[in-house]
């Protein structure tokens, strides 16, 4: 019922991408907008998250000093093969591949799975119910395109002198940035 409710009103493939990188664009500057204010601003430095070194070894979500974590999950939909059986969505062994809660993998609910066209599927990350774990992320790269990856969210980032997941993260993924280049987005690198 609900893929058909979808189906009813989807939009063409090409129309979900550019809306979606409209989407990233968006997001991109919203986070640059959070750095350049507090703490931050001051020391000229954010703590930036390199997800090709990222091993998705949990730490983010277990570490950070805020709970939930200021890393969150990160799409780039022009990455995204809109896979309908998506790694990073679904549990390696679901009965169907639908959107019931026993065959998500992401365990706060956080991805939303909408039918584009066939075979097409489109996911999205809800921030708020995100909390870092990087399991979706994991699924992505192991089996996908590797689309979904982490980030420091920098609107809710406090910018601790020291770290606490720098610190902790055993890919040393971790590094300070000039605050004007805080993120790296997958396929958007060298844009803030
Ligand atoms: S602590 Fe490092 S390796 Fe672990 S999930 Fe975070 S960035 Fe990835
Ligand atoms: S699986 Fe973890 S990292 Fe991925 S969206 Fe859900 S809470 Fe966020
Ligand atoms: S600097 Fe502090 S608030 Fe920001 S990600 Fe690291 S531990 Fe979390």
């Amino acid at each position: 019922m609900a893929d058909q409710q979808a189906k009813d009103s989807s939009m063409p493939r090409r129309e979900v991408l550019k809306h979606s990188l409209r989407g990233a664009l968006v997001l991109g500057v919203g986070g640059v907008a959070g750095a350049l204010s507090g703490p931050r601003r001051r020391e000229g430095a954010v703590w930036q998250l390199d997800p090709a070194r990222c091993t998705q070894c949990g730490r983010c979500e277990t570490h950070c000093v805020l709970k939930p974590s200021a890393v969150k999950c990160f799409h780039t939909y022009a990455m995204c093969g809109y896979c309908k059986l998506c790694f990073g969505y679904f549990r390696p062994a679901a009965n169907a591949l639908n959107a019931g809660a026993e065959n998500q993998l992401c365990p706060t609910g956080a991805i939303r799975r909408r039918y584009v066209e066939d075979p097409y599927h489109e996911y999205t990350v809800e921030e708020d119910l995100c909390t870092g774990c990087a399991i979706c992320v994991k699924g992505c790269n192991t089996f996908g395109n590797g689309s979904l990856f982490l980030q420091v969210d920098h609107s809710l980032c406090v910018g601790c002198n020291e770290c606490a997941i720098a610190k902790a993260c055993p890919a040393e993924a971790f590094r300070r940035v000039p605050l004007e280049t805080p993120y790296l987005l997958k396929g958007r690198e060298g844009e803030a």
